[in-house]
């Protein structure tokens, strides 16, 4: 549905007169309900958002209502507590030691935004905070990186052209020949490499780069090491395949978004810091208006001077009720059952002549291709491809998304859903490859 149809909906000027909370109520029912989509529905496969948990819902509501401003200790001591404990678990399940910390951000973008910064301050010797970045930085990451990376660069002051597109090796890891190839150059011509952001779970298919590798790569040129692991960070609670993402707790900082994998409402997603100083020495100013005289004793706990963010919700009551309704145990089988739902779809289409898959998936995102029975030009099959899309959202049975990958066009169904079953998978093969042999047929010549 366009946007303009539904924005004529919504239409009206800002309400005078007070409407009754039944009236309020029915019109989310007629108006915006049948104009959402349903990402708690198990055909729900699509950008990365999760099936929320019942009990992340209610701890919204909560969260609402007791209302705890978490910027400040002295206006929400309890829920300070709880999201401390939620990041002790988050940095444990990284495998980071008890010198780490971090806080809970609106989401990855914002969470490699910090990332970002860390690792500006910390290239220029903490000079960056007082006098802007000086000179040409190099940041280091591949082509299957997420756009909050380019984002952040340009916001901490670096610039979108330090960032070093590296180009990937067949399973869309960041090719290490390359990446060394690409600081030696920037060194000769005077660039300083100041951070490599690694892949743990890229967007497009889970890629999950070399940690051990960028790691010493990193310590040779005084780099620091963020990994971006917002959505694969699920994967850390998975009983069969957590050994993948081990190095990640050698990198300096850490994305994981709760809001992905782990089935939490939007929003929520996290920084951690091995070294939790750095956050102070990044963002530890200490305005009047927030000091109080117990901050001089130091058992205050202020997220202002951990972090960016002034006012905060209380993202972590969801999280932390989540693991104590169903313990990582239940959720790392969530996890591990999306992982089949993926490795399914692979290998459906493997086995079909009329499929293609980009990379056995290593997480829950699949990359499949129609592989047309007729001669098509690269735009009929682009076109085809899009056009199946439409009519899968359209039928309401199934939303999944497309993508580009070295260059052509593909289907893209990822399952951070707990209710997706092996019956919605094997549906959805069979009305992806109906829909599609019907475009064709109104496509070829
Ligand atoms: C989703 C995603 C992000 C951005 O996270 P938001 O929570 O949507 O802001 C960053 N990196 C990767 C790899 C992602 O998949």
């Amino acid at each position: 549905m366009d946007s303009r149809h539904l924005e004529a909906i919504f239409d009206e000027c800002l309400p005078e007169a007070p409407s009754s909370g039944g009236e309020i109520l029915r019109e989310i029912r007629e108006k915006l309900l049948p104009n959402c989509v349903h990402t708690g529905h198990g055909g729900y496969l699509g950008l990365i958002t999760s099936s929320p948990l019942p009990i992340g819902v209610i701890g919204d509501l909560i969260a609402s209502a007791i209302n705890q401003n978490l910027g400040t200790y002295s206006i929400g001591p309890g829920a300070v507590s709880i999201e401390r404990r939620t990041i002790r678990w988050l940095c444990d399940l990284v495998g980071y030691g008890p010198k780490s910390g971090g806080n809970l951000t609106s989401g990855g973008m914002l969470a490699n935004l910090i990332g970002l910064k860390l690792a500006r301050d910390h290239a220029s010797g903490q000079q960056a905070q007082e006098k802007g970045p000086s000179g040409e930085w190099g940041v280091y990451t591949s082509e299957e990186r997420h756009v909050s990376v380019d984002k952040a660069a340009d916001v901490v002051g670096l610039g979108r052209s330090s960032v070093r597109n590296v180009e990937t090796d067949d399973e869309f890891r960041i090719r290490l020949d390359s990446l060394e190839r690409s600081i030696e150059s920037d060194l000769r011509s005077g660039v300083r490499p100041a951070c490599i952001v690694a892949m743990a779970g890229s967007t497009n298919t889970g890629a999950i780069d070399d940690l051990a590798a960028l790691r010493t790569l990193a310590d040779r040129h005084g780099m620091w090491l963020h990994a971006d692991a917002a959505y694969g960070g699920g994967l850390l609670v998975s009983h069969a395949w957590s050994h993948l993402l081990n190095g990640l707790e050698r990198a300096d900082s850490v994305t994981v978004d709760p809001h992905k994998w782990f089935y939490a409402p939007v929003d929520v997603g996290a920084v951690l810091v091995r070294d939790e100083a750095a956050l102070c020495r990044s963002f530890g100013l200490r305005p009047p208006y927030l000091t109080d005289d117990s901050d001089s004793s130091e058992d205050r706990y202020q997220y202002y001077v951990h972090g960016l963010e002034q006012s905060r919700r209380f993202r972590a009551l969801k999280v932390w009720m989540s693991f104590k309704r169903y313990g990582a145990d239940q959720i790392g089988r969530w996890v591990d059952a999306n992982v089949g739902h993926a490795r399914r779809i692979h290998e459906i289409a493997e086995s079909s002549p009329r499929f293609t898959s980009a990379v056995k998936p290593p997480m829950s995102a699949a990359c499949i291709r129609y592989l047309p029975e007729r001669e098509l030009s690269q735009e009929q099959l682009d076109a085809l491809h899009y056009q199946a899309f439409q009519r899968i959202e359209q039928g309401g049975e199934f939303w999944i998304g497309t993508t580009r990958l070295k260059g052509r066009t593909w289907f893209r169904a990822c399952a951070v859903n707990y209710r997706t079953t092996d019956g919605h998978i094997r549906r959805l093969m069979e009305l992806l490859e109906s829909e599609c042999r019907e475009i064709e047929l109104t496509l070829s010549r």
